[in-house]
């Protein structure tokens, strides 16, 4: 799989402690999430499907989900509690998500790795992540920062609309960055998970959820993002790229489209933009979803880099569009 590539250069600097789009060294440490209803399943160990997962059409909405403790904030009219240790509230209960990517809840998941071929058209995508480990850092002062504002200069400097999937930890560290991005109406914003933990075993070194709390998890995240946007999407990443069967039944409820990538930038703690550049436009192809991050000290080089990946895919013909538009 690409996303492997993606953090190959992350799993070696996880060993050696540092933060990457598979940040922690230690584990995260548990959500404040009440003790669950649900007894923990052991996860499939499928591999994750290479392409887009048989949505099954007609399926009956998975009605023995019941979440955990997602927040107490009243969002869209929803009102999400503190879960009581038996029973407490049920996604499937929360109003039907709309926008691009929006599926009815219950409805199992499409896996989308690129748009038509037919069309020369690209989404950039800029991952966001943020774990308890590197909060800590910030706290620290080990690390400076994890927003990298400068990619946004570039995007809109150049006019190039783009997707972000924003992890919800991440939001509320940099909601400034996060309002601004959402303001700008060329720019579209979809959930990269609550806590960025794995949603199936051996991610690159995240902490994994478990599968009773992996769709509270992302919806909250997207409850997070409707605070601030009003163009929301239901565009959802795995963190890692990281999913199996079984996770991909578990997020079900959320109503969700998931969204993997065909053109790995290798921008996650890549040290050459000119090779960022070129492995970027390298693997481009028509309906290409590229995946770079706005994580700065996890990815400094990306708005370096940025410039000439939008020349280039420019100057190659290529249309630079938001996901919402490239699936449309
Ligand atoms: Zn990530």
């Amino acid at each position: 799989m690409r996303e492997r590539l993606a953090c190959a250069a992350a799993v070696l600097l996880v060993l050696a402690g540092v933060a990457a789009c598979s940040p922690a060294a230690q584990p995260v440490a548990a959500q404040p999430v009440a003790a669950k209803p649900v007894a923990a399943q052991p996860a499939a160990s499928k591999p994750a499907p290479e392409q887009s997962s048989a949505p099954a059409q007609g399926q009956a909405p998975t009605a023995a989900v019941t979440i955990g403790v997602v927040s107490t904030q009243k969002v869209a009219g929803a009102e999400i509690a503190e879960a009581e240790p038996v029973g407490g509230a049920t996604i499937l209960q929360f109003p039907e998500p709309a926008g691009p990517g929006a599926r009815k809840r219950g409805t199992h998941p499409t896996v989308i790795f690129h748009g038509s071929r037919s069309r020369k058209e690209i989404a950039l995508t800029f991952d966001s992540n943020m774990t308890d480990a590197m909060l800590r850092r910030l706290a620290d002062g080990k690390v400076k920062s994890y927003a990298n504002a400068a990619v946004v200069d570039e995007l809109q400097k150049s006019h190039t609309p783009a997707t972000f999937f924003l992890a919800g930890k991440w939001v509320e560290a940099y909601p400034q960055l996060t309002r601004r991005i959402a303001a700008d109406p060329e720019f579209e914003m979809a959930s990269h998970s609550w806590a960025h933990e794995g949603f199936r075993g051996k991610c690159y070194g995240l902490g994994t959820i478990g599968r009773a709390d992996m769709a509270a998890d992302v919806e909250r995240s997207f409850q997070v993002l409707g605070r601030y946007t009003d163009h929301p999407t239901r565009f959802f990443r795995f963190p890692g790229g990281c999913y199996d069967a079984a996770a991909l039944d578990a997020v079900a409820p959320v109503g969700c489209t998931v969204v993997e990538y065909d053109d790995v930038s290798g921008d996650a703690f890549g040290n050459n933009p000119a090779r960022i550049t070129a492995d970027t436009v390298k693997n481009a192809r028509p309906g290409s979803i590229a995946v770079l991050h706005i994580t700065e000290a996890n990815a400094p080089e990306t708005a370096i880099a940025l410039p000439a990946i939008i020349k280039r895919l420019r100057g190659a013909g290529y249309r630079l569009v938001t996901l919402g538009d490239l699936l449309a």
